[in-house]
């Protein structure tokens, strides 16, 4: 994909933020503080202050937000949601170098809510994604118990399951032993 690292950095994370989500097919991932407090950590989300049961509720509107962006019909609805969800976060785009990670730029505006900061970032990765044309690489996992989603970034955009250690392998099981029935 002609992605930078920065943005394909921040596509994984809104895709691990939208997979915390109980309407991708799991239990809720961000049921508690200390649930938020570890995506923060696991996605090194810089300059967090301390957490209160406001940022969940506030991250959780957004987690939403963007779970409707990814399965969106079509590439219209895509972008109306998407342009939505931008409109309510501030943001002032800035050059940084922080924590060993080279030269990047930071969206979130200075003083931000933990929900405005992922907005600001993954909603304009995902405006990026939106503008070179691949909005297709948005993917729901076709797994049948699976609702989870990802980036598919295979050349010829061939991807049909999410990254979870099982249902790439299970389904690759199953189509195995229906070849083998045949
Ligand atoms: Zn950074
Ligand atoms: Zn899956």
């Amino acid at each position: 994909m002609p992605f930078g690292h920065d943005m394909a950095y921040s596509l994984a994370s809104a895709v691990e933020l939208v997979n915390t989500s109980p309407a991708t097919g799991g239990e809720d991932g961000l049921a508690d503080l200390s649930d938020l407090q570890a995506f923060v950590e696991s996605q090194q989300v810089s300059g967090v202050d301390v957490l209160t049961t406001r940022d969940l509720g506030q991250v959780r509107m957004v987690r939403e937000a963007f779970h409707r962006v990814f399965t969106a019909p079509d590439q219209p609805t895509a972008v109306r949601l998407l342009n939505a969800l931008l409109s309510e976060t501030r943001i002032t785009p800035r050059l940084t170098e922080h924590d060993g990670h080279p030269l990047h730029v930071h969206y979130f505006a200075p003083g931000s809510t933990l929900a405005e900061h992922l907005a600001a970032d993954y909603g304009v990765a995902l405006a990026h994604l939106l503008v070179e044309g691949e909005w297709e690489r948005l993917r729901t996992c076709s797994a049948p118990d699976c609702d989870r989603v990802f980036v598919d970034e295979s050349r010829n955009r061939s991807r049909v399951y999410c990254d979870s250690r099982t249902c790439g392998n299970r389904m690759h099981v199953a189509a195995y032993r229906a070849r083998r029935r045949a």
